[in-house]
């Protein structure tokens, strides 16, 4: 008998219909001799419902106030599903993020999960029910009401299935797994069958939004096998591991993700001295502002350049403190462009296999495509490139890695 972990999210319970498909698909699962603990989101738009709300009443609601109203998404959903389970003979109980006693920190909005009760789950699991928990919400050590953070109902299958030391913990979703790259981008992009906790985070983090980062790295740190699946759809979707797929045609590129949320920022003519990069870096940084690629010049004239992302949001604030750093630097200009996007190529292949970057690089050449920024990690190449080539880079890049679909009628 296993245990498995499933997560239903927002769109998989959009409806009393589609609820009472994923309680059809709990109760098979059940069946077929599994024991099963469910996850699920609010209904879809709910959250984002809930927040205009407050937004209604206060532009800056409390964080506290936040959480015991957003937090009702959620409970909505375990109780409609639970009784859904019920009503066809599946034995089932629902429980709140506090209920379980999913013990978080205290900072409302974005909590951290510290502790998990197990002892009640696996009460009911004894007993033969489907256990139905409300994601993304805990309790903190008071009594409060806590959520994770956007998408944090990943978080919460992966942290019970960690506690509960489940065999397997599966994420339904609206996608039938995770993709060589967007689909929507590239006709021809693949389901991959499986892929690396490392080479998932760092899909996820250059932009590919199947999973909540969070809930990878979770996986990743407890060694909860992961797997992306449909829920409207039968499939074995993508299963996210610890082991390299040692298949002898595995590519050495796994996936390309892409990032159109940012934006470039140039200061030149800065005194080449020791120093500088904190000069400039260090007030960007003070003012809570992310800062991912960076690239520093070599000097010729003694001044040197320092070239570096952030998020398109925040370009207009980091423009405004560069010209302030600029006067006290004298350096004469600064740049800012937001018409940029960062394409990733990723894979743990890249490890053994020299010539990636040369091969990524020639493929951008012979479509004229120029590139502005390069940054690389053992599994990563990165580039930043002008935003009106995205397409054409990333449909270019999946074929020369032999990432297309290989059309079986040829
Ligand atoms: N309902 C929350 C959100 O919309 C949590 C989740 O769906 O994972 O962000
Ligand atoms: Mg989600």
């Amino acid at each position: 008998m296993s245990l498995i972990v499933q997560k239903y999210g927002g769109t998989s319970v959009g409806s009393v219909e589609r609820i009472e498909a994923v309680a059809k698909k709990v109760a098979d699962f059940r069946a077929l001799g599994n024991e099963v603990v469910v996850v699920v989101s609010a209904m879809s738009g709910e959250t984002n419902r809930l927040i205009g709300l407050a937004n209604n009443i206060t532009d800056s609601p409390s964080p506290r106030e936040m959480d015991v109203l957003v937090s009702t998404g959620e409970q909505v959903t375990i109780a409609l599903l639970a009784m859904a389970l019920e009503k066809i003979g599946c034995p089932a109980r629902s429980y709140t993020g506090a209920q379980v006693r999913i013990l978080t920190d205290k900072s409302h909005t974005k909590a951290r999960i510290e502790d998990i009760d197990v002892h009640r789950m696996q009460d009911d699991l004894a007993a033969g029910r489907v256990l139905v928990v409300a994601g993304f919400q805990g309790t903190d050590a008071d009594g409060n009401i806590t959520t994770l953070g956007r998408g944090g109902s990943d978080t919460t299958a992966v942290a019970l299935a960690a506690a509960l030391k489940a065999d397997e913990c599966q994420i339904y979703t609206d996608v039938d797994g995770v993709y060589t790259t967007d689909p929507r981008v590239v006709e021809s992009a693949q389901r991959l069958d499986q892929i690396t906790f490392e080479e998932m985070l760092e899909m996820a983090s250059q932009g590919s939004k199947v999973l909540q980062i969070r809930a990878v790295e979770f996986a990743g740190k407890y060694k909860v096998p992961l797997r992306v699946l449909s829920s409207f759809e039968d499939g074995p979707g993508t299963l996210i591991t610890l082991e390299e797929d040692e298949s002898m045609e595995k590519p050495v590129v796994s996936g390309i993700a892409f990032n159109r949320d940012e934006a470039k920022l140039t200061i030149q003519g800065i005194p080449d001295t020791p120093g500088v990069a904190y000069r400039i870096l260090g007030p960007i940084g003070e003012a809570n502002i992310e800062v991912d690629v960076i690239v520093q010049n070599v000097s010729e004239d003694g001044t040197t350049a320092l070239t570096f992302t952030v998020h398109r949001n925040d370009m207009k604030r980091a423009e405004e403190k560069l010209h302030e750093i600029a006067r006290d630097l004298q350096a004469p200009t600064v740049i800012a462009d937001a018409d940029i996007v960062k394409v990733s190529l990723v894979g743990v292949g890249m490890r053994s296999h020299a010539g990636v970057a040369s091969q990524m690089f020639q493929t951008l050449a012979e479509h004229s495509i120029n590139i502005q920024m390069i940054t690389t990690s053992e599994i990563k190449i990165t580039v930043v490139i002008e935003e009106k080539y995205l397409e054409l880079a990333v449909r270019a890049l999946h074929t020369s890695f032999g990432l297309d679909v290989v059309d079986q009628s040829e």
